[in-house]
């Protein structure tokens, strides 16, 4: 259960972290994953129709991380459906590190880089619990 909440709370810290500063904020996230560009100090006007549309920035953000967790949807493929004493990592097809690396890559490109920080805390914490309740990072 405590896993859970942690997969609601980390990107909510990270993105209070991030948008404390929501200059910091835009520029690190925002204005990449909305494809806005900026200007000098200027912000093309698309930012701003956004803004209205998707509400606040940092809850687009926040949105684009929780979100992320659609990649339990693996968890289908496994039967039982859910067991809380199965590590994850490595066991299902999309929490393998070869996929893990491609996560990591995804930080790297602006466009994908709230999705890809996304995925790489939802296997950090995938991989903490394979420790908490297994003793193993990954099986
Ligand atoms: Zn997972």
């Amino acid at each position: 259960m405590l896993h859970l909440a942690l997969h609601f709370l980390v990107p909510a810290l990270l993105v209070g972290v991030l948008f404390r500063n929501q200059q910091l904020g835009d520029k690190v996230l925002g204005d990449k994953v909305l494809g806005d560009k900026v200007l000098g100090d200027k912000v093309l006007s698309h930012k701003v129709l956004s803004h209205k549309v998707l509400g606040a920035r940092w809850q687009v953000a926040y949105l684009i991380l929780i979100a992320t967790m659609v990649v339990d949807i693996d968890h289908l493929l496994a039967n039982p459906i859910y067991d809380p004493n199965r590590c994850s990592i490595g066991f299902h097809p999309l929490h393998q590190p070869g996929f893990i690396g491609l996560y990591l890559l995804l930080c790297f490109i602006p466009k994908t880089r709230l999705i890809g920080l996304g995925l790489t805390i939802h296997m950090l914490l995938d991989s903490i619990d394979c420790q908490v309740t297994n003793g193993i990072w990954i099986n």
